[in-house]
């Protein structure tokens, strides 16, 4: 694999929330001149205006039976003498002062009154101003709340409020669970302790009322624990260790009560605790802040269980993939006292579990759900269903009327490897890419202990700029000291290639993910598998990652000169495999230029043509390929 850092950058997404809100306010400020230019507040005026001087001479000459004096409009209406009642009064623009005419007026007892019709108007204003404050407040106030969630959330802790949920049939079976045969069984059982808890009373057996599965995510525990409820028929209750889990000492004690007390008005019923690691962490490891609400939770659950008789029709399924930093008190009988183990599917449950999700999909016949199974090792059944989405999500991207397998390939290399991208164009890192990808595959289809080629590719996915894909060729159960230094060496094949055509000088970064493999190989080769002449010494655990609270203290146990021994081990491991896979590349220079023309050219060469590409080449090699260095 060629690895360079290629970041993808993120788009502002703030940025398209804040244009939004400015068109809002924008079409609100709008609406007021829309509003302010209707016709219906403005009054008709007369054919024949009157100016204020005629008005003050009809005044004096009494002809005016009464006016309608607008201050705030700076209006006067003037009802003459001898006019029809329904005929509107006349407008009149007043001055600043009008003490002239209001004398005259009281001189002539004219009914003179104020009104302000303007009153009126400015209330319509004062409406249309309201109607675009108010959504903006609204808006403001929806702000103002969304920022303020989390910390009202805060303040509501009191309340301890129900996170478990309830579903009432699940409606899966066990025949929805594939792959996890020896599990399966195990839990039949606890099926009939739910139907016929009777059948185990009468003979005084003590219903067992927990059972823990382990393993690893992905695997099907919760599905799982849905069938037996399914298959019970009783309500499932499933609540996430984390939920538990709170900032404040307290809440995840008294969810756990909630929990029980519905669980037992509902009996019987299935209560699933998933991630049990969360809470059930082994108690008083005080490193990392020692977290009283846990212990409190656990200390909770632990009472709980004690406090109901095995016989109440309750079963506790708790899920972990972290079964070594369980608080022991949960392991004890009487609590979690059976232990499932829920395991990766291999090859038969890996067709088995593709079965399953087939079932729903429409699968053209000619693909072989066998051959996608052995092209998936250490695939989990969700990591399989996943896959069979993928390949349905592209089928009906291509308007395609069934699922084929070049779907499945695609979606194959898609969850294994990330996305595709495009390739590069004609270049020297183009060409040097090209060099150490056919390094790989070379070394590995000359080295006869190495799985086959099954494609080489310039097109990049995910991190990698090219990649070499090989097919495990049969279940990985057992590898041999060859294969591993077969890997070794042509995982280290690319980085060969790139020192025997470019020099020293000019190898680059990309075997960084290569050498981080191979050092793990070979390290693991010499501290677990006992492969190297330190002897069959198992120095290390399979997980050595410190964990907070038990492996902590005992990390190394192995001295210095030990460790020196190992580091010299490895070393000479990965020295060796290196100068093989050089050797074998410089003998078979030739055919390496080829591929490279032709890979440089087309982009993938699929396995078959690589290999006859191969064979053509190299006649004294190819019915006897090389073994690698012991
Ligand atoms: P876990 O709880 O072990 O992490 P899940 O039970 O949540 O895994 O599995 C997630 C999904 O993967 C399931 O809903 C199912 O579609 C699929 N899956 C996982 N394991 C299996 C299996 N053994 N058989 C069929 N489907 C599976
Ligand atoms: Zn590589
Ligand atoms: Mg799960």
């Amino acid at each position: 694999m060629t690895n360079l850092g290629k970041k993808a950058l993120r788009k502002e997404q703030s940025s398209k929330r804040v244009a939004w809100v400015g068109a809002i306010a924008a079409s609100l400020i709008m609406l007021p001149g829309i509003f302010g230019s209707t016709p219906v507040l403005a009054q008709k005026a007369e054919t024949t205006p009157l100016t204020y001087g005629d008005l003050l001479k009809k005044a004096k000459a009494g002809e005016i039976q009464k006016l309608e004096l607008d201050e705030t409009e700076q209006l006067a209406r003037v009802y003459l003498k001898g006019q029809k009642d329904d005929t509107p009064p006349q407008q009149v623009r007043l001055l600043a002062q009008n003490t002239e005419l209001i004398n005259i007026l009281k001189d002539k007892n004219v009914d003179f009154g104020e009104v302000s019709s303007a009153n009126s108007r400015a209330a319509v204003g004062l409406l249309i101003n309201l109607m675009w404050i108010l959504p903006l407040l609204a808006l403001m106030v929806l702000f103002l709340r969304r920022s303020t969630n989390a910390s009202s959330q805060a303040m509501n802790f009191g309340k301890s409020k129900a996170r478990f949920q309830m579903e009432a049939k699940t409606g899966v079976k066990f025949e929805d669970v594939a792959g996890v045969e020896e599990a399966k069984e195990e839990l039949e059982e606890v099926v009939t302790f739910l139907k016929q808890p009777e059948r185990f009373t009468a003979v005084g057996a003590r219903i067992p009322k927990g059972v823990l599965l382990i393993g690893p995510p992905g695997t099907g525990k919760t599905l799982l624990a849905k069938a037996i409820a399914g298959e019970a028929g009783v309500p499932f209750f499933s609540i996430s260790g984390s939920e538990f889990v709170e900032m404040f000492v307290g809440v995840g004690a008294s969810r756990v009560r909630d929990l029980f007390k519905k669980a037992k008005d509902n009996a019987p019923c299935l209560i699933f605790i998933d991630e049990i690691d969360a809470v059930g962490r082994q108690r008083g490891a005080g490193i990392g802040g020692g977290n009283d609400e846990r212990e409190q939770t656990l200390n909770q659950l632990l009472t709980e269980m004690d406090g109901f008789e095995g016989n109440t029709g309750i079963i506790i399924i708790a899920a972990t993939n972290r079964p070594d930093v369980l608080d022991s008190a949960l392991l004890r009988p009487g609590r979690f006292d059976r232990q499932v183990m829920v395991d990766p599917p291999d090859l038969k449950g890996r067709q088995e579990i593709l079965q399953v999700h087939a079932r729903n999909k429409k699968v053209d016949p000619s693909v072989s759900l066998e051959a996608i199974a052995r092209r998936t090792p250490g695939f989990t059944g969700a990591d399989l269903a996943n896959l069979l989405n993928e390949a349905a999500i592209l089928t009906a991207r291509r308007r395609k009327e069934a699922v084929t397998i070049l779907e499945v390939d695609a979606a194959i290399d898609r969850v294994v490897a990330g996305m595709e991208g495009t390739a590069l164009v004609d270049s020297k890192s183009k060409r040097l890419i090209a060099y150490h990808e056919v390094g790989h595959a070379l070394v590995g289809t000359l080295l006869k202990e190495h799985d086959p080629v099954q494609k080489v590719t310039l097109i990049p996915r995910g991190q990698a700029l090219g990649l070499t894909w090989f097919t495990p060729n049969e279940e990985q159960g057992l590898i041999s000291r060859s294969q591993l230094k077969a890997r070794i060496t042509a995982t280290l094949g690319g980085r060969a290639a790139e020192e025997i055509v470019f020099g020293k000088p000019e190898v680059t970064t990309g075997a960084s993910n290569d050498l981080q493999h191979v050092t793990g190989m070979a390290r693991q080769m010499v501290t677990r598998f006992g492969m190297s002449e330190l002897g069959l010494l198992s120095l290390e655990n399979q997980s050595a990652e410190v964990f907070l609270g038990r492996d902590w203290m005992n990390k190394s146990d192995y001295s210095e000169e030990i460790a020196a021994k190992i580091d010299a081990q490895v070393r000479e491991i990965v020295n060796n495999c290196y100068i093989k896979s050089k050797e074998l590349l410089s003998e078979n220079r030739i055919v390496l230029e080829r591929l490279v023309d032709l890979l440089a050219e087309q982009e993938t060469i699929e396995g078959d043509l690589f290999r006859k590409i191969v064979a053509d080449n190299t006649q004294q090699v190819a019915d006897a390929q090389v073994p690698v260095p012991h």
